[in-house]
């Protein structure tokens, strides 16, 4: 006979054990970020021998791991953010999910967790949201968080790669991020520490990135900012916005008119957001007149760029009056104003674009086009 391959993750083999005590949902006003877990989880497991095992959908719970695991000891632990939105049409979608499951492929590859069938994984999801689907709220602006986690579970102290993992997904739902009006983020360039570096893990959702930015945030807080502005290097380059990515729009100084939109490139340092990678698009195709966002005037020529930026630049440009708006986006906000920026002493203070509820034109365009893909209001390129 044939020698037995380690198997791959299989949706078919998939086993569903439906709780007995379904929980009670709880009400809208009530639920924090993620603190309300749904009644099911995916559990599946893998060890190199033997492969993926069949999958499991079962209820919510406690997993069980040695005190040994690798994840505990080593932080092999990677992790994705995505949603699931109920359209108008009673249907749920998901935003762009390939891309979530092929960035949680290569936060696994950056710490030598195993690979695994990127099409069973989002297979496997759909199913979990399925089951789960009475958790979605009807709300506007409501919608399922889902996190996706791969966790290293060799239980010995060597110092090396996991040979054994439990891929496990739960939900939560997630309400409006700005629950009574929009406050547009106050952000503090610099902070104390660094989050990403050149040859570091920047450009990965691995869970270690995550915690070393605790202490710099309470500082920040303490200081009466929202969100760290990360920064790198002397010539102090602008990286992300606490977990958000960061756009800055300005105009230039011969023309009104000319609007350019800029965020950091993707150079290792910075993570490749979903939601950054869809507002490029979109800008791009407002650009061109493949689509209208709407709120951005038909005067204004707008170019995206993926650039270096730093702060001394954003500075200068402030100086001379040509700031007009900033924003950060990700999963869990969609689309964030900012209101100013600390640094070094100086505050760079937005217009604050009252008659708009706080958000600038470019900001407001690129969010409502945004909701409406997510939400199943809009088709635009099987996005959803
Ligand atoms: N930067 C960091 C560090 C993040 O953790 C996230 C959230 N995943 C983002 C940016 C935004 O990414 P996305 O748009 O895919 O949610």
């Amino acid at each position: 006979g044939s020698r037995l391959e380690p198997a791959p993750l299989d949706p078919e083999q998939v086993i569903i054990d439906l709780t007995p005590s379904p929980k009670t949902l709880p009400s809208l006003e009530n639920f924090g970020f993620g603190e309300n877990k749904t009644d099911h989880m995916l559990v599946c497991t893998y060890d190199s021998i033997t492969g993926w095992a069949a999958p499991e959908i079962k209820p919510y719970g406690p997993l069980s791991l040695d005190p040994a695991s690798s994840c505990l000891q080593y932080a092999t632990s990677v992790f994705e953010g995505m949603k699931a939105y109920l359209g108008p049409d009673g249907e749920i979608r998901l935003f762009r999910p390939e891309l979530n499951m092929q960035r949680l492929a290569n936060s696994a590859a950056r710490v030598a967790l195993p690979q695994f069938d990127q099409d069973a994984l989002l297979t496997l999801i759909k199913r979990l949201v399925t089951v789960d689907a009475r958790w979605i709220p009807a709300a506007p602006g409501y919608s399922l968080y889902l996190r996706p986690t791969m966790i290293g579970t060799r239980s010995a102290f060597g110092v090396t790669p996991s040979d054994s993992a439990i891929l496990y997904v739960v939900c939560a739902p997630a309400g409006p991020y700005f629950r009574s009006g929009v406050k547009p983020i106050s952000l503090l360039a610099g902070g104390e520490g660094v989050r990403a570096w050149p040859g570091g893990t920047g450009g990965h959702k691995v869970a270690s990135n995550y915690s070393p930015g605790f202490v710099p945030q309470i500082a920040a807080a303490k200081q009466g900012y929202d969100q760290i502005l990360w920064l790198f290097g002397d010539d102090r380059r602008v990286t992300e916005a606490g977990a958000m990515n960061f756009f800055i729009v300005v105009k230039r100084e011969d023309d009104e008119n000319e609007i350019d939109i800029i965020t950091p490139p993707l150079d290792g340092t910075i993570l490749p957001g979903i939601t950054r990678s869809s507002c490029i698009s979109l800008l791009q195709s407002h650009s061109t007149d493949e689509l209208t966002l709407s709120h951005i005037p038909s005067s204004h020529r707008i170019h995206v760029h993926e650039r270096i930026l730093t702060m001394p630049e954003i500075a200068k440009w402030y100086s001379q009056g040509r700031v007009l708006e900033a924003f950060t986006v990700g999963t869990g906000v969609v689309v964030a104003p900012v209101g100013k920026i600390g640094f070094e002493g100086l505050e760079i203070v937005f217009p604050k674009y009252v008659e708009n509820g706080g958000f600038g034109p470019v900001t407001k365009g690129i969010m409502e086009r945004l909701l409406d893909i997510q939400f199943g209001r809009r088709e635009w390129k099987g996005w959803s």
